[in-house]
């Protein structure tokens, strides 16, 4: 087993992001840090994308809830940076994390990082007001998994106006059976692209538009990043957006 996660690390440690915007430049910076991205994936492209990202825009909260290979961990603080770099408060190189399969039963609390992982999760879910559900298909393998974000979540009682938002191809009636516990009655809405979804339609103000839109019925124009441009363009973009977040918060 031990020999089989070597590769695996190896292999998914070796990829990178192509120079252009990616799907993970547009997730990083359309969001800020009160806001969680939770990925269960082991590549390295959200980490590279936030890394690339940094100097623009405040970017979002990271949890890697499955291990991830570009992450370490520092084995005395509750800390992790970049694989093959050190902690920056002790000074100790930072751990590989264990990587997760897909097997029924992932025990999330018997290892220290992915349990600290999970716990950015679960303390952010209580409080979020628009959830997106991004290539995530909810497999029954995962039930420990959809069990933990469903007790985060509440029960959709307690959620009366929160709005979730999934993108994915299958059938929508299929869809709203697996994620039955977070759909509170109709305040979902499903997409086949995430730049149709609302998080995109609003980058880095989703909020204050949900809360418009949902609670005070004022609809309020879409707010689009471009498409088809160099990063450099859709970081100027972002940028334009930060300072004005900059601006307000030193007022
Ligand atoms: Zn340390």
């Amino acid at each position: 087993m031990e020999e089989i996660e070597a590769a695996v690390h190896t292999y998914f440690s070796g990829l990178r992001l192509p120079p252009d915007p990616t799907i993970y430049d547009y997730l990083v910076l359309s969001l800020r840090p009160k806001d969680v991205i939770a990925t269960f994936n082991w590549d390295p492209f959200l980490w590279l994308a936030a890394e690339r990202n940094a100097a623009t825009c405040e970017t979002p909260q990271l949890a890697f809830l499955h291990g991830n290979v570009a992450v370490g961990y520092c084995p005395n603080h509750p800390v992790k940076g970049r694989i093959s770099t050190r902690c920056h408060q002790c000074g100790e190189p930072y751990r590989t994390t264990k990587l997760l399969y897909p097997v029924t039963s992932k025990n999330y609390a018997s290892n220290a990082f992915i349990d600290a992982e999970w716990s950015a999760l679960r303390n952010r879910l209580p409080h979020a007001f628009l959830l997106t559900i991004f290539g995530y298909g909810a497999p029954s393998s995962d039930s420990e998994a959809v069990e933990l974000m469903k007790c985060a979540w509440g029960t959709t009682e307690d959620r009366r106006f929160e709005q979730t938002e999934i993108v994915d191809i299958r059938d929508p009636d299929d869809l709203e059976e697996t994620w039955k516990p977070f759909i509170h009655t109709h305040h979902v809405d499903m997409f086949h692209d995430l730049f149709d979804t609302f998080l995109l339609s609003h980058p880095r103000r989703s909020i204050e538009a949900a809360l418009k839109q949902y609670l005070e019925a004022k609809f309020i124009s879409e707010n689009r990043a471009p498409r088809g441009c160099s990063l450099l363009e859709l970081q100027s973009w972002h940028r334009a957006l930060a300072e004005i977040e900059r601006a307000h918060r030193s007022t």
